[in-house]
């Protein structure tokens, strides 16, 4: 059998910088623990667009439909301002979102026990937190038609529609069930079924997904309310499931009791493959943060816990990854910080490069 196969995407900013800290601990597994990858690099963004003129080739898209995983840096920066919409860095992006069909996002919100001091909230409220948010990526009001800034009489009305069919919300659903029956056996799914028909649906088809998952305790809660519970106690919560609005509240919400922007994986998961694995890409939260690049002062950690999601969800190593997802909480608990993990008291950041030599190290 051939190596299981992975696209990386580095892009732009501090995208290349973290990238190569994931390189070495994908190399690291082929030399140390026989899982050998077979790695591709391409380019995509502002990258793309400076040697094709376009933010993601042909040829990239399609390599990106045949690979079992695509690893991606971040996109854009403030040199690619000036273009024209249809050719921006973030196009590239939405492009590969869109023809890979990815419509579960998955974001992780974990707080490292180390790291429990930068949480906006008290320490007990997030030390020990290990939820996951489910968010529905390619419908919902964002898509939905009618849209559009339309003449009404005498003034201009700004129109978006809310729409969900059935088959959109239950591949959703199915894909938060999946996970919660590998993780804690809890679902809470998040909408406004008290004022909107979208949201009673939504509750229905979860609801009828749920039979098929009897293990799998659901809840339902009104999106309002979760946003309260997220912030007052969200480690009554395991998996949340949502629809693309609330869910880009919430997991930006959920992110923030964490504390920093450099710790925060996420993946994108579609329909399953000839080969059973889920179409999937995996990327940091953060983006290219160009008032940092070139400076080796990026957190490589969000890049590195990407890819430990890659081990867990494409390639069905969850050992693999918990066990780099414990060197990454080692590494912190021995004082070991970039500069955005720096607290008041202060000391001496290490570079991106030495964080992920840590990393291996450990
Ligand atoms: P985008 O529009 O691409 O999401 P953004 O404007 O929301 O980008 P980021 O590029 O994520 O923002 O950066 C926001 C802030 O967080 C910046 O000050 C940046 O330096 C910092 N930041 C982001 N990622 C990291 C990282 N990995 N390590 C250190 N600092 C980071
Ligand atoms: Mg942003």
């Amino acid at each position: 059998m051939s190596n299981p196969s992975i696209l990386i995407l580095p892009g732009d900013g501090i995208g290349p910088e973290v990238m190569a800290e994931v390189r070495k601990v994908i190399d690291w597994y082929g030399a140390k623990r026989d899982l050998a990858f077979d790695v591709s690099e391409d380019l995509v963004g502002g990258a793309a667009y400076d040697k094709h003129g376009v933010p993601l080739a042909d040829e990239t898209m399609a390599k990106a439909q045949e690979v079992d995983a695509v690893l991606l840096g971040a996109v854009g920066g403030p040199k690619y301002d000036v273009l024209d919409f249809s050719v921006k860095p973030e196009r590239g992006l939405l492009r590969l979102r869109k023809e890979m069909d990815l419509f579960a996002n998955l974001r992780p919100a974990q707080c490292f026990d180390a790291l429990a001091d930068f949480s906006s909230l008290k320490k007990e409220v997030v030390a020990g937190l290990d939820i996951m948010i489910v968010r529905e990526l390619t419908s919902g009001v964002y898509f939905g038609e009618p849209r559009g800034i339309f003449e009404e009489g005498n003034e201009r009305v700004g129109i978006n529609t809310q729409r969900y069919t059935e088959s959109e919300i239950e591949r959703a659903a199915r894909a938060a069930f999946e996970l919660a029956m590998k993780r804690n056996k809890k679902l809470c799914s998040m909408e406004k079924a008290n004022v909107m028909e979208s949201g009673i649906l939504w509750r229905e088809v979860v609801t009828r997904v749920g039979e098929e998952y009897p293990e799998v305790e659901l809840s339902h809660m009104y999106a309002d309310n979760g946003a309260m519970q997220l912030v007052r106690a969200p480690k009554q919560f395991d998996v949340i499931v949502t629809d693309n609005l609330f869910g880009d509240i919430l997991s930006d919400c959920a992110a923030m009791l964490t504390g920093s922007l450099g710790m925060l994986p996420s993946a994108s998961l579609g329909a399953p493959m000839a080969n059973g694995r889920p179409k999937a890409m995996y990327e940091p939260v953060h983006g290219s943060a160009p008032d940092i690049a070139g400076q080796g002062k990026a957190n490589p950690i969000a890049c590195i816990l990407s890819f430990a999601m890659a081990l867990r969800y494409s390639f069905d190593q969850g050992d693999e990854a918990t066990r780099l997802e414990t060197a990454i909480e080692k590494v912190l608990a021995d004082g070991v910080r970039t500069a955005d993990l720096m607290g008041p008291e202060g000391g001496t950041p290490v570079s991106t490069s030495e964080m992920g030599d840590k990393i291996i190290e450990a």
